[in-house]
């Protein structure tokens, strides 16, 4: 519905997709993650309408007009509703319930982060509109909460247990640099990741491979984290530093897990060490795909797809190459000189075509700014 933004108390929010540069399956672990936010992101267009009323539309489902009341979004009937409307509403519904009233908002949608590629095109929707309502309606909260709030409509309205990795990148992340998060103390630090300096390109391979079976097995790897901690008598998986522990772990699947995290944990310890020190990003390239094999072997989330990018990538050239996001589909990276930039894409799409496989969309990207109000 153009034109229904004609008066004048209209604005407009942009939130980022994420890159997790190390750092996969270890936040709900308690762990560490490393991620920079994309050039890539979610714009929201949002105005104060009257009391009570509620309007979304999204550019991505053009054929979805959605229009509710405070009191619809109170009561259930949610499942009328589509599935992505779910974000922003559970948004709107988590700022309610903290006592943050939202009176009553017209919100537009349109995304540049591809949908379900593991770059978080959720969380930069939920955090737009986050943003969005805190500006409009709730200027004191701070982004700490934002994250929260974000991130409870994922888990809660939707249905999705992520951990806050995805929102806390898109809320925090800065250009130029890496997020580095302990997610446990929520203290982070922002790194410098400058690959123009070096010459380097971080490329991001789509591949484009569905990742619908991905919730029960993500439900599953959690379980079976929780399930290793408990048996080896600590809160988190976090808390065992040392390889040695788990071969108190009766299960090898579970043994593998474990050692998937711990060792993904000291990866990020590793990658967010040399970089600090201002070493030459090509150092951290075996680390990133060092991070692969344990996704692949150990943690059992990766698919053809993905192995197929990585192999091609580092028979390329490139550095280092690895899955992001939870696995099974989705999307690879790789570290590559500039000069190859090209010759890797090209490798990976022929590796894609000798396997019949789906040609993948390829973009560089650089660290980018979270998430903020622009204009
Ligand atoms: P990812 O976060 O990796 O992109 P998810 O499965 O977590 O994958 O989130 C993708 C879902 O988020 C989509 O299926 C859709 O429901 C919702 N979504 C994200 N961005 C938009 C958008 N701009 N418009 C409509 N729905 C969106
Ligand atoms: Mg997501």
């Amino acid at each position: 519905m153009p034109g229904s933004f004609s008066e004048s108390r209209v604005g407009r929010w942009f939130a980022p997709g994420r890159v997790n540069l190390i750092g996969e399956h270890t936040d709900y672990n308690d762990g560490f993650v490393l991620p920079l936010a994309l050039p890539l992101g979610t714009t929201c267009t949002a105005a104060v309408r009257p009391a009570g009323t509620v309007r979304l539309r999204s550019l991505q489902a053009p054929l979805d007009e959605v229009a509710v009341t405070m009191a619809d979004l109170g009561a259930t009937g949610w499942s009328e509703l589509p599935t992505w409307a779910h974000y922003p509403l559970g948004v709107i519904r988590e700022f309610e319930r903290r006592g943050h009233e939202v009176r009553g908002v017209e919100l537009e949608l349109d995304s540049t982060v591809p949908l379900g590629a593991g770059l978080s095109s959720s969380a930069a929707l939920s955090c737009s509109v986050a943003i969005a309502l805190r500006d409009l309606f709730a200027p004191s909260v701070p982004a700490a909460e934002i994250i929260d709030i974000a991130r409870t409509a994922e888990n809660v309205y939707v249905g999705v247990p992520t951990g806050v990795l995805d929102q806390s990148a898109s809320m925090l992340c800065t250009a130029g640099h890496v997020l580095f998060l302990d997610v446990r103390t929520r203290e982070y630090q922002q790194i410098p990741f400058d690959l123009d300096r070096f010459d380097l390109q971080l490329l991001v391979f789509d591949t484009g491979s569905p990742h619908h079976l991905m919730d029960g097995e993500y439900a599953q790897r959690r379980a079976e984290c929780a399930a290793a901690a408990a048996e080896l008598g600590v809160p988190f998986l976090r808390d065992v530093t040392g390889l040695a522990d788990i071969k108190r772990l009766a299960d090898p699947v579970l043994r593998r897990r474990a050692r998937h995290v711990i060792t993904e944990n000291a990866r990020v310890l590793r990658v967010a060490e040399e970089l600090r020190g201002g070493a030459d990003p090509r150092a951290i390239g075996p680390v990133l795909s060092a991070g692969h094999a344990s996704l692949r072997d150990d943690f059992e989330v990766s698919a053809p797809q993905l192995d197929t990018a990585v192999a091609a990538a580092l028979v390329a050239g490139a550095y280092g190459a690895r899955m992001v996001g939870g696995g099974f589909g989705g999307s690879v990276i790789a570290l590559v000189d500039r000069a190859r930039a090209a010759a890797t894409a090209a490798a990976v799409r022929d590796a894609f075509a000798r396997r019949s496989f789906d040609t993948p969309r390829t973009f560089a990207v650089t660290p980018a700014a979270g998430a903020r109000r622009i204009e």
